[in-house]
């Protein structure tokens, strides 16, 4: 309209292609020929996954010069450091989650939602390969492909078995929301079963002994809510089971928390043996039957010990999802090491031009973050005589020494690799990469950086980094752990409180803090639900 005052009504047309035509029509709605026939053609950004990453993503996206398609197997954002509490009813499922459409509803920019998983990437031909979720699918296996031009993979993780025979057919895992809602059925049952008259007492100690494998911050979490669960609330209304209840934590190392600092480690284990809580540390499960959990204890000469249980919760860390695993398989994913000891083939410590060139542009590509410290490392020279390099030089074989290089990029592979597996560092992922796409157009534009943009190294896009701002270890009883930047610990009541704020103030929507703390306020009234509906 500014650059044509005259014309009066506009029509956008956009076609199934993707492709956006403006076509231009006089005062009288008449077509007239347009002065310029455009065609904007918008770029497809798929996202894979409605979690953290996923959500934070779309959260911060404003660019609209994106096609935005979002795959998800769940249409909702489930905010999972509640979900321990949704296991025992102390906050209900519903409380937790956000339907994504609500949260999309809310931008001004194109975004649509599939409710389907990806079983397949194709990383060289930029195609998906979706299935949607059987019950939203007539039949249950109509297939659907997506192009990108930019994938963002938020799937997330896969509970890690480790293959232990007997895990996935008698475990329950505690990682979708689902997964909480069942378990809550569960511990109900087995107090309802405990109380038929049927049972042997033998079979009631079976039935009501509890076991959760991993003595994480989810396993830990959990014990202590179903700690709090039975005696606050269950014990009340199956007064007979009181005496055969069990709650045992299986770990495999030392410690349990072995993330936090150590004096909440001691805390942790002292109040859960105060608690009758039994921690079995050194206890690596080897397999699982449905009825006996089989152990190997260290030091005990590899001796098998075998304890009947009723219900077992897995949460022993996170494995690979198949479908990233095959996708990294495809664009050669591997780790630094791994490039290194394929160029430095005869172990000499010298690499020919060629091969170092290709190892740094690889490495690079990867990882924006090592071209940044290569440069402030004062390895600029060689970085940049390298990306020079074309042809004839790099046929020159001069002999580098690639030790201290070697060594200043494993501590950045280091560095990447060891961000923890939390909902934090997730959500500072999704926020960083909606930034990039916020400034793209300018950073193509500029590609030495605009100036406010710019940074030591004077990349396009500012390196990833992530901010810690804590974590919580909730250990029932009202007492919570804090562990704050700069190493500062706080354990008992007060943090209990400050953990009630956090949590508030972090939750994704307005509708879900009033539905949170009303939860909060009925369980201090009434105490949990325990009729597992
Ligand atoms: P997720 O949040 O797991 O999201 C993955 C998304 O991908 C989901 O929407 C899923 O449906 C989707 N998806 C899965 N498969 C496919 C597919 N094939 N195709 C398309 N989409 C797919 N972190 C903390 O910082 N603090 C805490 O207190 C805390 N407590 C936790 C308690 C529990 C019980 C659990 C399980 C985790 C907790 N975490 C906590 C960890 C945190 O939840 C994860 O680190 C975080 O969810 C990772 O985010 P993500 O976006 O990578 O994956």
């Amino acid at each position: 309209f500014d650059d044509y005052p005259s014309l009066a009504k506009l029509a956008v047309v956009c076609t199934i292609s993707g492709g956006c035509y403006v076509a231009y029509a006089d005062a009288n709605g008449t077509g007239v020929a347009p002065p310029v026939l455009e065609e904007i053609k918008k770029k497809k950004v798929v996202v894979l996954g409605t979690g953290w990453a996923g959500t934070s993503f779309l959260k911060k996206l404003n660019n609209p010069s994106y096609d935005v398609q979002v795959i998800s197997p769940r249409n909702y954002f489930a905010f999972t450091p509640l979900l321990p509490s949704v296991t025992c009813g102390t906050v209900e499922a519903r409380s937790i989650v956000e339907p994504i459409r609500s949260i999309v509803k809310k931008k001004s920019i194109d975004i649509s939602f599939w409710e389907a998983e990806c079983f397949k990437i194709e990383a060289e031909n930029k195609k998906v390969h979706c299935r949607p979720n059987s019950e939203s699918s007539k039949n249950g296996k109509e297939e659907f492909v997506v192009d990108y031009d930019y994938l963002i993979i938020a799937m997330g993780a896969r509970p890690n078995t480790f293959n232990t025979p007997g895990v996935v057919e008698n475990c329950n895992f505690l990682k979708e929301v689902e997964d909480a809602q069942q378990i809550r059925q569960s511990v109900i049952n087995s107090f309802e079963k405990a109380s038929l008259p049927t049972f042997s007492d033998e079979e009631r100690k079976r039935i009501l002994h509890f076991v959760v494998v991993g003595g994480g911050p989810t396993g830990v979490e959990f014990a202590a809510e179903l700690h709090d669960f039975v005696n606050e609330d269950l014990v009340k209304l199956y007064p007979a089971a009181k005496d055969f209840v069990k709650i045992t934590l299986l770990e495999a190392s030392d410690h349990i928390l072995n993330v936090f600092d150590k004096r909440i480690t001691a805390f942790a284990e002292e109040k859960f043996q105060r608690d009758g809580i039994d921690v079995k540390l050194g206890s690596m499960v080897v397999k699982v039957s449905d009825k006996e959990i089989s152990t190997k204890v260290r030091g005990n000469d590899g001796e098998i010990t075998t304890i009947p249980y009723g219900m077992v919760v897995w949460s022993t860390g996170n494995g690979t999802h198949p479908v990233i695993k095959d996708f990294m398989q495809q664009i050669g994913q591997e780790d630094i090491a791994a490039i290194f000891k394929k160029a430095d083939k005869d172990n000499s410590g010298t690499l020919t031009v060629k091969e170092f060139r290709e190892v740094i542009k690889d490495i690079c590509e990867r990882y924006p973050q090592v071209e940044l410290y290569l440069k402030n490392k004062k390895m600029r020279d060689i970085v940049d005589l390298l990306k020079m390099a074309k042809g004839d030089v790099a046929k020159e074989a001069i002999e580098l020494n690639i030790e201290e290089f070697k060594k200043a990029l494993s501590e950045v592979d280091s560095q990447m690799k060891n961000l923890p597996a939390t909902a934090q560092v997730a959500a500072q992922q999704g926020t960083y990469l909606a930034n990039c796409f916020n400034r793209m157009e300018e950073a193509e534009k500029n590609p030495e950086g605009p100036i406010r943009f710019r940074e030591e190294g004077r990349h396009r896009f500012h390196p990833f980094r992530y901010k810690h701002f804590g974590q919580f270890a909730p250990l029932g009883g009202e007492q919570t752990a804090a562990q704050l930047p700069g190493d500062w610990v706080s354990i008992g009541q007060s943090s209990q409180w400050l953990w009630y704020s956090v949590y508030a103030s972090k939750l994704v929507s307005w509708r879900t803090r009033v539905l949170v703390i009303s939860d909060w306020t009925r369980r201090f009234v009434f105490g949990r639900d325990s009729s597992g509906i």
